[in-house]
């Protein structure tokens, strides 16, 4: 199976895969906005190949260079503004999940005007501005997927999901991730698998859900044990395409199941404390599979087989990578506890799973009722 059998999507994938189809961007228009955080597009090279593609096809491009970590629906409208004003005919996304969700985003308000911004989480828009992904991290499956995860500008994440966001190519170069460090690259490779895990036992999952997720964690589990174990290991190029290419497995599969409970459990641990989002999730991951197995039993064979390990090889592999210190306060635990009562992820879970569980086993976790402020402590890999 490869991206070529999927649906619905554009998916232009392998080495140097934007110079060998460069002439795709000369479709979408004469205009291009691209949309990158403050070094990763260049950093990776990928600025320099879109640049390159641009030129070979006469589009003129501007930069709009100011997506942050978690972005906010201020830097999404920001984006819709300044498409609108350099008469832009498409977006070019270039970077992780924040750049590439701020464009998903971005590409709403560049054609359409809410009486509130916030009215976009609604959902209720027919157009969006055509954009393109071009991915920088093997994290989010963000290139594959019609999900922006978009915080409104007191911080909360939220998230839209509409028919009319997916990219009209995403170019998919593994070698645009070489340039993480160790650390990017555990968080958002923790986030992919996670995103296989969540989907596979969601109770939205469907037999193509299940294959893209088995397909995902197939290849990301064996080099999260490499990573346990290496460091130096980042430079090794088949490590890079294998976590690449599992996280847009992954990020299909949660296009059509959806997350788990780790996902907004994490969301609260990435708002209050700065958490990466790969990391904030998979410190529930193990009570979340835990819960799964024993629900779907059924499951565990296909599962093992598929990673080629068991049970307690990929708890023990999560709690080596996600190695932390974390200790939060009560008030913090009942806001977690808020966040699973509205969270779709909640209902998905498997069994009759309820909101106050998912606090409990947060609470399990890492309560700490002496402490004084929310939260304290680390990721300490
Ligand atoms: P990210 O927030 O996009 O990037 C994290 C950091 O890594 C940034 O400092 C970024 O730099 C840097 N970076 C990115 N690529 C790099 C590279 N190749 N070399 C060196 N540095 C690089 O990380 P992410 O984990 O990919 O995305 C997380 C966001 O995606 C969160 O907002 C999360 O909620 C969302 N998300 C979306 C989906 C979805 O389905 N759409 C799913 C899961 C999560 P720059 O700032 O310079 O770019
Ligand atoms: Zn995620």
């Amino acid at each position: 199976m490869d991206f070529g059998d999927c649906k619905n999507l554009r998916i232009v994938w392998g080495n140097n895969c934007i110079d060998r189809n460069a002439q795709l961007f000369g479709r979408l228009g004469k205009y291009a906005l691209i949309v990158t955080g403050k070094n990763s597009a260049r950093k990776s090279g990928a600025l320099a190949d879109v640049i390159n593609a641009l030129e070979r096809n006469s589009v003129r491009y501007k930069l709009f260079e100011e997506v942050v970590e978690n972005p906010t629906l201020s830097v999404a409208e920001g984006i819709g503004e300044a498409a609108r004003k350099f008469g832009a005919d498409f977006l070019v996304g270039i970077g992780g999940g924040s750049a590439l969700d701020a464009t998903r985003a971005g590409s709403i308000f560049a054609v359409n005007k809410f009486r509130k911004s916030s009215d976009v989480y609604k959902c209720e828009f027919e157009e969006t501005l055509p954009f393109v992904c071009v991915g920088t991290t093997a994290g989010t499956g963000s290139e594959v997927d019609s999900i922006a995860i978009i915080s409104e500008d007191g911080g909360k994440k939220r998230s839209i999901k509409n028919d009319k966001l997916y990219a009209w190519f995403s170019f998919c170069d593994p070698k645009y991730t070489l340039s993480m460090s160790y650390r990017q690259t555990v968080s958002t490779a923790l986030d992919a698998f996670c995103h296989c895990l969540e989907s596979w036992f969601s109770k939205a999952s469907t037999e193509e859900s299940r294959e893209y997720a088995a397909q995902g964690a197939a290849l990301i589990y064996p080099n999260l044990v490499k990573l346990v174990g290496d460091r130096y290991i980042l430079y090794n190029k088949r490590l890079r395409e294998e976590l690449y290419y599992g996280s847009l497995w992954g990020g299909l599969a949660i296009d059509i199941a959806g997350t788990g409970f780790p996902h907004p459990c994490g969301y609260v641990l990435t708002e209050t404390c700065g958490v990466p989002h790969g990391i904030a999730t998979a410190v529930f991951e193990n009570a979340f599979l835990r819960h799964s197995l024993n629900e779907l039993p059924e499951e565990r064979d296909r599962l093992f087989e598929t990673i080629g390990a068991g049970e307690k090889d990929i708890y023990d592999t999560i709690t080596a990578l996600t190695k932390n210190n974390i200790r939060i306060s009560k008030e913090l635990c009942d806001e977690i506890g808020e966040r699973l009562k509205t969270a779709p992820a909640t209902e998905r879970t498997l069994g009759e799973f309820s909101w106050e569980e998912g606090k409990q086993l947060a609470e399990i976790r890492f309560l700490d009722r002496r402490l004084l402020e929310k939260f304290s402590g680390r990721w300490t890999l």
